[in-house]
C-alpha cells in the first residue's frame, strides 16, 4: 500500500465513521420524537377515556371546596345539591374536570390544556401553534406533533381534535352541538427536557462506540499499512540483491551469468521446436588504444554508451544482449541466420553512426565494433558452446578481414 492509497483509505474510513454517526444520531432524535408523541397519544386517550366516563353519567357531583366552587359557565337546573346531612355538592362536567386535571397535570411534567375555536373561558384559547392545529383539524387532518416552545422551554407537543359525542349533545344542544362536530381539541406537552436525558445519553454511547470503531479501524489500517511497507522493503532488497548478481554495474547490461542461464534455456527451447537460434559477438575495435590514449575512466564512459546505443535494439523477450567480458558484449536471438544478420549490420552502422571519436583507431576516426554471427538449429549431439565457438569464429574473421565489420560463421544455415 502505498502512502497515498493509505491516506485515501484513512480518509474514507473516517468519512464512512461520521457518516454512520450522523445517521445514528438522526435517527436517534427522530425515535424520540416517535416516543414522545405515542406517549402524548396514551395521554391524551387516557383524558378522552375520563371525560367519556364524566359524560356517560351526565357530570358527576363533587363536594364544593375551596378548589371546586361551582362551575358558572355550566348552566343546567340542580347543578348544586345539598345532602340530606347538609353536605353542598356540584356537579362536574366533562370539561370542568377537564380543566381541573389540566391545573393539576403540571405537577407530573406533563402539561395539556383543553381548547377550542370559540372558548367561553379566556384560559381556553388556543396558543399559536394550537391555533394551526386546530385548522388543521378542519381541513381533516387527525393529529398534529412537533417540537415547539411555550414560555421559553421546549416542549414534545401533539394535539388532536376533540368530537361531540352522543353523551356530550345532553349538555351543549342549546350552544347547538350536532354530534361528530369538532368543536376543539387537546393539547398535550412533554418537556423535551424529560426525553432529552435520555436522547443525550445514547448518542453518548453511539459517539464512543463509533470513535472506538474508528480508532480500532485506524490501527489496523496503519498497521497493514507498516507490515506491507515492510515487505515490499524486503522485496527492493531482494530485487537489488538479484540485479547485482545479474547485471552488470557499469554498463547496466545483464552480466554473463544471466546470459549464460538465458542461453541455456533458449538453447532447450529451439532444441524442442526446432528452430534456429542465432548468436553475435560483438567486439570494440582497438579498445586498448582508446584506453591508452584517452584513460581508463574514458574508456568506460565509451563502455556505456556503447552499450546504451546497443540495448535499444533488444526489447523482445526472447532477445537478449549481455556483456559478456571487457569490450566484449554477446547477443541472443531467436531468429535465423538472414535476419541475425540484418541485426548484426543494424548495430555495426549505430555505433557507427555515434560519432564517438577514437583518435588512436586504426581504421577510423571513431568508435567501431566488429561482430560474429552464427545460427544453428539445436541438434542433440550439440551443446550452446559449440554456437558460442562459432560466434567467436566469425567475430576472429571480422578482425582479420578489417574490423568494423559483420563476420559470418561459414557453417551458420
Ligand atoms: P581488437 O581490435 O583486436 O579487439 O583490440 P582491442 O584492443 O580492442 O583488444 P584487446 O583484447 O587487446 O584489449 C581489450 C581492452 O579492453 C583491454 C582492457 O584495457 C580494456 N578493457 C576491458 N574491460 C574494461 C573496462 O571495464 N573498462 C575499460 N576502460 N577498459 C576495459
Ligand atoms: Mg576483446
Ligand atoms: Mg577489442
Amino acid at each position: 500500500m502505498r502512502r497515498i492509497t493509505f491516506l485515501v483509505y484513512t480518509v474514507l474510513w473516517i468519512l464512512l465513521i461520521s457518516l454512520s454517526l450522523y445517521q445514528q444520531v438522526t435517527d436517534t432524535k427522530q425515535y424520540a420524537q416517535k416516543i414522545a408523541t405515542r406517549q402524548a397519544e396514551m395521554f391524551f386517550d387516557h383524558i378522552v377515556l375520563i371525560r367519556k366516563w364524566n359524560a356517560l353519567h351526565g357530570g358527576v357531583y363533587v363536594p364544593i371546596t375551596e378548589t371546586t366552587q361551582p362551575n358558572p359557565y355550566l348552566n343546567v337546573p340542580y347543578r348544586d345539591v345539598e345532602t340530606t346531612d347538609g353536605k353542598r355538592l356540584t356537579l362536574i362536567n366533562p370539561a370542568y374536570m377537564t380543566r381541573q386535571l389540566a391545573e393539576m397535570s403540571g405537577e407530573t411534567g406533563i402539561a395539556f390544556h383543553i381548547t377550542g375555536f370559540n372558548p367561553v373561558r379566556v384560559e381556553n384559547r388556543p396558543d399559536q401553534w394550537e391555533a394551526e392545529a386546530l385548522l388543521a383539524f378542519q381541513q381533516g387532518q387527525k393529529s398534529v406533533s412537533g417540537i415547539g416552545i411555550v414560555n421559553g422551554q421546549s416542549f414534545y407537543r401533539y394535539m388532536a381534535p376533540l368530537h361531540v359525542e352522543q353523551s356530550c349533545v345532553a349538555c351543549h344542544q342549546q350552544q347547538g352541538y350536532k354530534e361528530g362536530d369538532i368543536r376543539g381539541g387537546i393539547s398535550v406537552s412533554i418537556p423535551s427536557a424529560s426525553i432529552d436525558a435520555f436522547v443525550n445519553e445514547r448518542l453518548e454511547h453511539l459517539t464512543i462506540t463509533h470513535a472506538i470503531v474508528a480508532v480500532i479501524g485506524l490501527i489496523v489500517l496503519l498497521l497493514s499499512y507498516l507490515a506491507q511497507a515492510r515487505l515490499s522493503q524486503r522485496l527492493d532488497k531482494a530485487k537489488s540483491r538479484m540485479q547485482l548478481a545479474y547485471l552488470d554495474s557499469l554498463t547496466l547490461l545483464p552480466n554473463r551469468r544471466y546470459y549464460d542461464a538465458f542461453v541455456k534455456r533458449e538453447w532447450k527451447r529451439a532444441l524442442r521446436h526446432q528452430y534456429p537460434i542465432s548468436m553475435i559477438m560483438i567486439d570494440i575495435d582497438f579498445f586498448k588504444l582508446y584506453n591508452d590514449n584517452l584513460g581508463h575512466i574514458e574508456g568506460d564512459h565509451c563502455l556505456r554508451q556503447v552499450a546504451r546505443t546497443l540495448k535499444r535494439f533488444f526489447r523482445r523477450p526472447g532477445d537478449l544482449i549481455a556483456r559478456y567480458g571487457g569490450e566484449e558484449f554477446c547477443v541472443v536471438a531467436a531468429c535465423d541466420a538472414e535476419q541475425i544478420m540484418v541485426l548484426a549490420e543494424i548495430l555495426r552502422k549505430a555505433v557507427e553512426n555515434m560519432r564517438l571519436p577514437h583518435p588512436a583507431s586504426k581504421i577510423s576516426e571513431f568508435v567501431t565494433i566488429s561482430l560474429g554471427v552464427a545460427t544453428i538449429v539445436p541438434g542433440d549431439d550439440q551443446s550452446f558452446e559449440s554456437l558460442l565457438h562459432c560466434a567467436d569464429q566469425a567475430l576472429y574473421d571480422a578482425k582479420a578481414t578489417g574490423r568494423n565489420r559483420v563476420g559470418k560463421h561459414r557453417n551458420s544455415n
